[in-house]
């Protein structure tokens, strides 16, 4: 064993772990007992709740892993905007009490609200009546709505047969109920992850349709932000993506993370399902060595 490695690595780096994942707090299937219940029984031991833009799930999360005796990480996945792109920010070990992340949550839920009303209105135009109050009603109190939440819902309604193909009829870019977002920058997240003493991580890379070149300067705009990881292995994948992430990873000095973003079950995808990291690589990093690494319980 390296002799560097610190007892909490020592003791964390047997785990199972999956640093990325949704609850009802957002537009997952499970609450957060729920999630940490299934989390259990798919043999992962250390979860973060990464729910959109909030952290209203984290302590229900934190009291369920201290019942069961899971390992649970504070998080949030927040949505910023770059040259027009969604990118997702993931915050790791964020302080949910923090006032950065109380003002970061305030300002991204009201963009949500107004959002998601609009996304209701044009659904109602459609024939969907009272979209955005059925989709609400369906998540947690207080929860972020996202074009997640209006899939399951047109789905429920039977508007086509999976939520994949309700996204493409409904709410993807250039259909009829897409509304482009206004998310904050990712200074802003990055910013407000920090000042919450959490790890910025740079969500699924290979999800922003970017050939090498923009995701290069992505990452590299990232770091120069202040990022400090990036995931690396997200569950549906192939292998040699998997080794060209933690490449990049070692090659611009961020820690690599892994995580299934999972939000219900899924064929091939499951919550911690084909999550390790990869080995052998120079100067890699897994995300639980950085000194900000912090579990709740
Ligand atoms: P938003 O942040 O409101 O634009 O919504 C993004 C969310 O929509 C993602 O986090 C996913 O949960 C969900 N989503 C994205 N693409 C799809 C898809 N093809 N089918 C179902 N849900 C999707
Ligand atoms: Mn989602
Ligand atoms: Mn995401
Ligand atoms: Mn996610």
């Amino acid at each position: 064993m390296d002799a560097d490695r610190s007892i909490s690595d020592v003791a964390l780096w047997p785990m199972r772990y999956d640093l990325h994942t949704h609850s009802k707090a957002s537009d997952g299937k499970y609450s957060p007992t729920e999630l940490i219940g299934y989390a259990k029984k798919c043999g992962v031991e250390v979860v973060a709740l990464t729910d959109h833009d909030t952290c209203l799930g984290v302590e229900e999360a934190v009291a369920a892993g201290k019942n069961i005796g899971t390992h649970v990480v504070a998080g949030i996945e927040i949505s910023t905007l770059w040259h027009g792109n969604q990118i997702h920010i993931v915050g790791l070990s964020v302080d949910v009490n923090s006032s950065a992340m109380q003002e970061l949550v305030k300002v991204q839920s009201e963009l949500r609200r107004v959002r998601a009303i609009e996304i209701g209105h044009r659904l109602e135009k459609a024939g969907f009546a009272d979209a955005y109050e059925r989709t609400k009603a369906a998540a947690a109190p207080g929860a972020s709505i996202t074009r997640g939440n209006y899939a399951a819902f047109l789905c429920r309604e039977g508007a086509a047969h999976t939520e994949d193909k309700c996204f493409s009829k409904y709410l993807a870019k250039g259909c009829i109920a897409y509304v482009q977002p206004n998310w904050q920058t990712i200074d802003f997240a990055v910013k407000a992850i920090i000042d919450a003493k959490g790890i910025p991580v740079l969500a699924h890379p290979r999800r922003y349709d970017m050939n090498n070149k923009w995701l290069r300067k992505l990452i590299e705009y990232f770091k120069d932000a202040g990022g400090e990881a990036m995931e690396v292995s997200s569950g549906m994948q192939i292998p040699a993506e998997r080794i060209f992430l933690g490449q990049l990873s070692a090659e611009y000095g961020l820690y690599a993370s892994a995580g299934s973003d999972f939000h219900h079950e899924k064929p091939y995808l499951d919550m911690g399902v084909n999550l390790a990291l990869p080995e052998g690589i120079e100067g890699f990093k897994p995300v639980w060595r950085s000194e900000h690494f912090k579990l709740e319980v």
